[in-house]
């Protein structure tokens, strides 16, 4: 068996170049990226196909690295051409020497507001004005655009009423091309591989899609608004630093129509949705306890890695194939606009000092953790069911807390009752809750009546 253990579906990085392949052997050339379809048994080679030219062969697994995690302080732009406001004057000095197609785009000093797209063409720096028309934007009052990106993207495709297609972006100082730089970490996809199927879900800011990239089933999330896409790319930086068995994983991005992410397809939806759908009769209690277990691991990996989820809820656990619980939507969170704005926090699953205080940590992650835990094992209701918002948190100060919910193992409440103390430090952390669930699990998998399910569940962990 090869010595690295990549599973299908693994984004790798080229580390050389390989140009005179022997038969079955792939052609690549250094930082060339390809996906992993299979290792070849006995030999330390994979099969995998080239991203870029879709082409099927092998590689010896010493030509080949896992990419990269994007670093956080780079200060990536899906418009790193776009300069703010610059006169005419400054946009020239900017695109010297001249060079056909060498292009930025500036905001306009004698018309606030309105945009000029400058490009080099011939040794002159022509100045379109873009037009702004009902929420739209055109250059030549034909094509019309929902944004810079997309203008930008079309005029690179094609020449249109422009002197030339746009070739080459002038990046403002300090903006680094978010497309090259993850590009060269190997996290920007190929839209060409790339099959969209039907709509599974609607997020907040875009349509969730079921897909299919080089023959893996994929999740693709679709953000249109620039700027929005903009703030998720930037905490999407988050993603490529994780990879644990229940956090969904993310394959990459891909720059177009605004953002596409690119995650691993969780064909049993949300837990929420599989909770309610199947109830009591179909979901029986060590399964439930393997759903929770499965959220604390994935929690207790990312309180390693410092990181904070702030929206976890049962509403962001996704289900695989294979009936596993992962953490979806993490390291997003911050994204959220209401982030900033209190009275939209999710209350009934936020922690008293991240609501009052802004005050979020793994430790009010762990509260939060704790509704969730009534939220399975009430098979997916919603908490705090009789009370308004305003009524949970003045009750929660007086000492209130959710009652269990029916069936619920006393042990389990008195975990959901730790997650709840008010003062954070006397919360367990989540890698006390793992420990305390596996106990459980290996307990309600003992009982009488249960034995045979427990049984298949021990067996799935074992992978
Ligand atoms: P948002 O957080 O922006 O509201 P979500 O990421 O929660 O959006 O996605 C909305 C819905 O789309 C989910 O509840 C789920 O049903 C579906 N979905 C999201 N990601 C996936 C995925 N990777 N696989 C399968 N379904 C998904
Ligand atoms: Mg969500």
């Amino acid at each position: 068996m090869p010595s690295k253990h990549w599973p299908a579906g693994t984004q790798c990085v080229t580390k050389h170049d390989h140009t005179k392949p022997k038969a079955g052997e792939l052609a690549f050339h250094k930082g060339d990226v390809v996906t992993i379809i299979e290792a070849v048994e006995g030999r330390n080679w994979y099969r995998a196909r080239h991203n870029e030219s879709g082409q099927e062969g092998l590689l010896a697994a010493g030509a080949l690295r896992e990419r990269g995690a994007i670093r956080a302080d780079h200060k990536l732009s899906l418009m790193p051409w776009f300069h703010g406001k610059i006169s005419g004057v400054e946009a020239v000095q900017e695109l010297q020497p001249p060079e056909d197609g060498l292009f930025l785009v500036r905001e306009s000093v004698r018309h606030p507001g309105d945009y000029v797209l400058c490009v080099s063409f011939g040794k002159e720096v022509i100045h379109y004005r873009v037009l702004h028309q009902d929420n739209t934007l055109s250059i030549d009052s034909e094509q019309y655009f929902c944004n810079l990106i997309d203008m930008i993207e079309h005029y690179t495709e094609q020449q249109g009423a422009l002197c030339t297609k746009l070739v080459k972006p002038k990046a403002k100082s300090g903006m680094k091309s978010a497309e090259e730089e993850l590009a060269k970490a190997g996290w920007l996809l190929n839209l060409q591989h790339l099959t969209l199927g039907e709509r599974i879900g609607q997020g907040e800011f875009g349509d969730v899609l079921q897909g299919e990239y080089m023959g893996q089933k994929v999740a693709v999330k679709n953000v249109k608004c620039d700027v929005t896409a903009q703030a998720f790319l930037a905490e999407t930086a988050a993603m490529t630093k994780v990879r644990h068995k229940n956090l969904v994983r993310l394959l990459g991005v891909i720059l177009h129509n605004g953002l596409y992410i690119v995650m691993e397809f969780m064909s049993k939806g949300n837990l929420v949705n599989f909770l309610r759908t199947r109830g009591r009769a179909l979901v029986p209690l060590p399964q439930l306890l393997q759903f929770s277990l499965d959220v604390a691991q994935g929690m207790d990996y990312l309180e390693s890695k410092k990181l904070v989820h702030r929206d976890l809820a049962a509403r962001n656990i996704l289900i695989s194939e294979d009936s596993v619980a992962k953490v979806s939507d993490f390291g997003l969170a911050r994204v959220n606009p209401r982030g900033a704005d209190t009275t939209l926090l999710p209350v009934k699953w936020t922690a008293p000092e991240a609501l009052k205080h802004n005050k979020f940590s793994s430790k009010s992650d762990v509260w939060s953790y704790g509704i969730l835990l009534w939220e399975v094992f009430s098979f997916g209701r919603a908490p705090y069911p009789k009370l308004s918002l305003k009524e949970v948190t003045e009750q929660l100060e007086q000492g209130y807390r959710m009652e269990p919910p029916e069936g619920c193992p006393p042990t389990v409440y008195a975990l959901m009752r730790s997650c709840w103390e008010m003062e954070p430090g006397k919360r367990p952390s989540f890698k006390k809750l793992t420990e305390k669930l596996q106990k459980e699990l290996n307990r309600a998998g003992a009982a009488p009546g249960t034995g045979s399910q427990a049984i298949s569940i021990s067996q799935r962990s074992r992978d």
